[in-house]
Parts: C-alpha cells; sequence; structure tokens
C-alpha cells in the first residue's frame, strides 16, 4: 500500500498519491499543479495512473487534471454538485487569481454519497460534505480520511464565497465526520494531518 502526500503549487495544497504495488494502480486525489511533479513521483513508485478524485472543484485542487489525464488512462471523478467547477473559471475561483483561469476536461464518473472508489486494496466510500462548495466530499477507508478544504487540523474551510455556507460546512463536520472513529488519520487539503480525535480536542473552531 503507498501513501504519499506532496505539497503543489503557489497555494500549498495537499496532493496525495494513493497505490498499490500488488496491482500496479494509482489513484491521485487533488492534482492542484505541477502534474509533471506528480506524475514523475508515480513512475518512480513504478505504478500506472488509473484514477484521479477532486475532493471539491476548486482551482487549487484541479489544476493539474488536464495534463494528468493526457498523460495516461485516468478516469477523472468529482461530486456531481462540482461538476460545473471544472469548466467554470468563475466557480472554481482562477477568475479571481493572477494565476491565470484553470479549465479543465469534464469528468468521467460523477459522484455521490455513499459511492465506492477503488483502487487496488484501497477501499474509498465518499462522504458528501458540502459547506466549502456544494459538492466536496471526504473519502473513507484503510483508516484514512482524507477532507479536502471541509476541514483542517487547525481550523475549517472557508465558507466566504457565493458558493459556501457556514451553516452547511459546520453540519458536515458535526454531523458527519466528527461522528467517526477518533483514530482515523486525518488528511486535509492543505497543512498537516492529524488523528481525528486530536483534531476535535485542539481545533479551536469545533
Ligand atoms: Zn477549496
Ligand atoms: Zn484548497
Amino acid at each position: 500500500m503507498v501513501l504519499k502526500k506532496i505539497s503543489v503549487g503557489s497555494l500549498g495544497t495537499n496532493c496525495y498519491i494513493l497505490g498499490d504495488k500488488k496491482v500496479g494502480e494509482a489513484l491521485v486525489i487533488d492534482p492542484g499543479a505541477e502534474g509533471e511533479k506528480i506524475l514523475d513521483l508515480i513512475n518512480e513508485l513504478d505504478l500506472e495512473l488509473n484514477y484521479i478524485v477532486n475532493t471539491h472543484g476548486h482551482h487549487d485542487h484541479i489544476g493539474a487534471n488536464q495534463f494528468l489525464l493526457e498523460n495516461s488512462q485516468a478516469e477523472l471523478m468529482i461530486h456531481q454538485d462540482d461538476s460545473e467547477f471544472l469548466v467554470d473559471p468563475q466557480k472554481n475561483l482562477s477568475s479571481s487569481t493572477l494565476l491565470g483561469e484553470v479549465e479543465e476536461p469534464k469528468a468521467d464518473r460523477l459522484l455521490t454519497e455513499g459511492d465506492e472508489v477503488i483502487c487496488g486494496q484501497w477501499e474509498l466510500e465518499v462522504i458528501h460534505t458540502p459547506g466549502h462548495t456544494p459538492g466536496g466530499i471526504s473519502l473513507l477507508g484503510n483508516d484514512k480520511l482524507f477532507v479536502g478544504d471541509t476541514i483542517f487540523a487547525m481550523g475549517v474551510g472557508r465558507t466566504d464565497f457565493s458558493h459556501g455556507s457556514k451553516k452547511v460546512l459546520m453540519d458536515s463536520i458535526q454531523e458527519k465526520l466528527l461522528l467517526l472513529d477518533d483514530g482515523l488519520e486525518v488528511f486535509p487539503g492543505h497543512g498537516p494531518n492529524g488523528k481525528l480525535g486530536e483534531i476535535k480536542e485542539e481545533n479551536p473552531y469545533l
């Protein structure tokens, strides 16, 4: 089982590479930028990129989708409620940065609550955790929880966008994520990872 965390792009987005050496497959969560660096690492691991999952549609989580899709046979997945973010620079917020507009290919598979994403021994359940965006998801499996920008070790996702909602975000966190096992390792979209139980105790926003 492979799990690599790399920081990509000017916003320091956490991109996660999950893999299974037995089947030779890799899954990438949130390739926000620096596609070549991501692909080089996958090649070094002797894996083939078969799956890309965006936890949500903001530009800093999707910006290298196109590069990876052009250089692999991977299937791109995102929650159905964020699917338009891929092709809309205003929705994915790239139009309000100086980094250039981000327009990515459409997804191959649209996810909803309860779907499973499988890559070798990785079996990830899709948990719909809206609030930061309407189609934000968390991925739960193998004692790991990938949460995108829903929650961070010491913060919660921003909701001051037209598509954000503080109430919806806090409901997602309280009613879905915090009910899960305290022993889960939480991997956020930015910053350090940590055990869910510790985040519950130390995060000042909860
Ligand atoms: Zn975001
Ligand atoms: Zn982000």
